[in-house]
């Protein structure tokens, strides 16, 4: 197992720098899972981790010493990738061998470090088989064996379930996780899917452009991210956000929006007259009658999962957004006329409130 340092690492194509100073520390045996929209520079900060990219400016440092110049085997460093690139006309036993041939070992060594990978991941029965007898799962499986058997202190996964089905996907997310508890080495596993992120990682890092938004575990991140951008990220269905002002209402900040007035708690930090984002999560928002309601909303359209109810609805704003998208999640079954305007509520507590200009957070404290 090894720890791994990035110190202000940057990357640039010519002249285009795409990852601008990104600087973290992983700790041994830590599983570390980087999220982010396509093309924010996931792929291409792993390539460097690996040595399969030139770092253009900063250090990357593995127990202790600079890695950068190195070879990707001399980092202990094994990585797998979305697509398996299994070699078709090997079985599935000399696909798991073939990088221990290639590094001279013996033969009794090669035979045990593939049976007892193959037993770690349960493909025993298939060691004789050719990539083409084999399901997406099975290849995927293969393909993280083959990367065991060179027994890395360091793992990589470049989003290795996004060629999978939902189904599998699911399976081989508790797999993964599984794989990692038992074999305990320090991961860094890239996936565009919040789902996976949440569920497998020690550690998030948010990126976006190229730099880390924020980092923190899984719940941490979901409670308070720094930023709407991380807010909007984390979380399925996703956040929704209106616009809204903060004013003075009888002696209390309250955020107005075009259909009525949000809370605030006493200890959120946002100066009246200013233009925010109001954040709330759709299971947190209650139906209720009108008189009650802080807010309206049209229902366009909704659907019934049996447990639970979701609402589509449009929010009439002002300036600057007019007319706003809505997810409702509601527990239990409401049947409801399309076009139907309903009250909802929210407490205080479960509000977060972006600047509108910066997107950060305003403190709760
Ligand atoms: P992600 O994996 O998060 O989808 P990438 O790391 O693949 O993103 O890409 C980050 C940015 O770097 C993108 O803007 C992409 O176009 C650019 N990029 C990646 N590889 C190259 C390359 N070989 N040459 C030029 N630009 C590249
Ligand atoms: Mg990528």
């Amino acid at each position: 197992m090894s720890t791994l340092e990035l110190k202000d690492i940057r990357k640039s194509y010519g002249k285009l720098e795409v990852i601008h100073g990104v600087s973290l520390d992983i700790a041994e045996g830590e599983f570390v899972v980087f999220v982010g929209p396509s093309g924010c520079g996931k792929s291409t900060m792993l390539r460097m981790i690996a040595g399969l990219e030139t770092i253009t400016d900063g250090e990357l440092v593995i127990d202790g010493k600079v890695m950068n110049q190195e070879t990707p085997s001399a980092r202990g460093i094994a990585m797998v990738f979305q697509s398996y690139a299994l070699y078709p006309n090997m079985t599935v036993y000399q696909n798991m061998a073939f990088g221990l041939q290639q590094a001279k070992l013996s033969k009794d060594e090669i035979r045990k470090r593939v049976m007892e990978a193959a037993a770690t991941l349960k493909i025993e029965p298939l060691l004789k088989r050719r990539p083409g007898e084999l399901s997406g799962g099975q290849s995927q499986r293969v393909a993280i064996g083959r990367s065991i058997v060179r027994n890395p202190s360091i793992f990589l996964f470049d989003e290795p379930l996004s060629n999978l089905d939902a189904e599998l996907r699911v399976h081989m997310r508790a797999e993964m996780g599984r794989l990692h508890k038992r074999i305990g080495r320090t991961t860094v596993y890239v996936t565009h899917d919040q789902v996976e992120a949440m569920t497998l990682a020690d550690r998030i890092v948010v990126f976006s452009d190229g730099v880390i938004e924020q980092v923190g575990t899984p719940l941490d991140l979901y409670n308070k991210p720094a930023n709407q951008f991380v807010a909007g990220f984390l979380g399925s269905p996703t956040m929704n956000f209106i616009s809204a002002k903060i004013r003075l209402n009888k002696g209390r900040k309250v955020a107005e929006t075009g259909s009525g007035q949000l809370p605030l708690t006493d200890n959120f930090d946002v100066v009246e007259g200013t233009q925010v984002v109001v954040g709330i999560r759709p299971e947190h928002f209650v139906l209720t009658d009108t008189e009650d309601a802080d807010i309206f909303v049209n229902i366009e359209y909704s659907e019934q999962l049996g447990g639970q109810t979701f609402l589509y609805c449009a929010h009439d704003n002002t300036e600057p957004t007019d007319s706003e998208q809505i997810t409702v999640l509601v527990q239990g079954q409401h049947i409801l006329d399309e076009n139907e305007t309903v009250g909802l509520t929210v407490q205080a507590e479960k509000i977060y409130y972006f600047d509108a200009d910066t997107g950060e957070s305003f403190s709760q404290h």
